[in-house]
């Protein structure tokens, strides 16, 4: 009898574990965030006990990604749950560079100057924000800027200098190789070297740490990305730099984005590319971040770009070419190419006058923007962000 007991219990310990790795099999993700002072050793066991597994620790913001067998049964156990604060599903976001065609923008992609390896040209919206201009007293030297987006191609040699440190949030390793391009592209836009080839980003000595958050079809879950954001803090980053965003945001990137900014990190975030009026998207219109709508290469706003009264700022964002997967070049387009211009101006002021606070470095973001004739607010934010006068202001403040 009592061995029959002891192969009962084995047999339905087993059934349980089986259950629990099915579960585990799941790709449907939840984000389950505890209360403040839930013991972050306890959350396995809680999420155990209603029927899940954990797939990912949240620390940050006391929360764990995980995955149920029987949803709606583990949802009602949770809900009950003392420690349980909130549960919710597990966003998925994109990154934000593919705006409608327009035919005669590509047409004119034609007529931009390839670089070869003998020579270097410093793209339009580098030029048109008059970094160059600074780079005698400030080139962003040493400024930590976190860049999460689909990784980078750490060995392009246009970047390999500046990329000091990656993480792959997607399968929790160092290796970051870009398999998509666009983080790349974001990366050579804020600090491509200024080396005699290829392009010259804004602030060219600053440092990247690279972070993996979206895969190679540019899609990447909020628990990938809350976890790439806690690597940057613990980076010790001045900068994050988001080209990525959705309708729908979800409390946990939130509560991400807000210790991110209690840190002291400058968060920067494209727009988005849908257009139309209160069309920004999240992470950029959350009060906390810096959102930056796109100009094009004769000052118009582009009409991608999504505008509301969040917007803070604009960066040119048509037509910009930078750096890519594979050690290649390429133009994109889109808000997430703005975005990284507005970053590297705020790398520039740091290595300028080192020790100001995010708030500060978005004050002088902001206050020396160049208005743009003809476009609302909504739109442009408070202008074309612009470096020469950034810096200056900077440097004139201290005094
Ligand atoms: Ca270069």
């Amino acid at each position: 009898m009592f061995s029959f007991v002891i192969a009962y219990i084995i047999a339905i310990a087993s059934l349980a574990r089986r259950a629990v790795k099915s579960g585990c099999d799941s790709h449907h993700r939840k984000i389950v965030i505890f209360d403040a002072d839930t013991d972050p050793r306890k959350h396995d066991s809680i999420v155990e006990s209603c029927g899940g597994c954990v797939k990912k620790a949240l620390p940050l913001i006391n929360a764990a990604a995980c995955v149920f067998r029987e949803e709606d049964q583990a949802m009602a156990l949770l809900a009950r749950h003392g420690e349980v604060k909130w549960i919710e599903d597990d966003t998925v976001f994109a990154i934000v560079d593919t705006p409608a065609p327009d035919v005669r923008k590509c047409v004119r992609c034609f007529g931009v100057k390839r670089p070869g390896f003998s020579t270097q040209t410093t793209p339009w919206g580098v030029t048109k924000i008059d970094a160059p201009s600074v780079w005698a007293r400030a080139t962003g030297k040493g400024v930590r800027v976190g860049v999460v987006d689909t990784g980078v191609n750490m060995s392009h040699p246009d970047l390999a200098v500046n990329v000091k440190a990656g993480f792959d949030a997607i399968s929790e390793t160092e290796g970051v190789e870009d398999d998509n391009g666009h983080g790349t592209h974001v990366a050579g836009i804020i600090a491509a070297l200024d080396n005699g080839f290829g392009v010259v980003g804004v602030a060219p000595e600053a440092h990247i740490y690279a972070v993996k958050s979206f895969d190679s079809k540019g899609k990447g879950m909020a628990s990938d990305i809350i976890q790439g954001i806690a690597w940057c803090i613990d980076q010790g980053v001045s900068i994050i730099n988001m080209s990525f965003g959705t309708v729908d945001s979800g409390k946990a990137l939130e509560l991400a984005i807000s210790k991110a900014a209690e840190a002291g990190v400058l968060l920067v975030a494209a727009s988005g590319n849908t257009g139309g009026q209160n069309t920004v998207l999240y992470p950029a219109r959350d009060p906390n971040v810096v959102a930056v709508a796109a100009s094009t290469q004769d000052d118009q706003i582009a009409a991608f770009s999504s505008s509301g009264p969040e917007v803070d700022i604009t960066g040119p964002g048509t037509d910009i070419y930078s750096t890519y997967a594979g050690q290649r070049y390429k133009t994109l387009t889109g808000t997430s190419m703005a975005c990284p211009h507005v970053t590297g101006v705020a790398a520039l002021i740091l290595s300028a006058v080192p020790g100001l606070s995010a708030k500060e470095l978005e004050e002088l973001i902001c206050e020396t923007a160049t208005a743009m004739n003809g476009f609302p607010r909504d739109q442009q934010g408070e202008g074309l962000v612009n470096a020469r006068a950034a810096v200056a202001s900077a440097i004139e403040n201290r005094l």
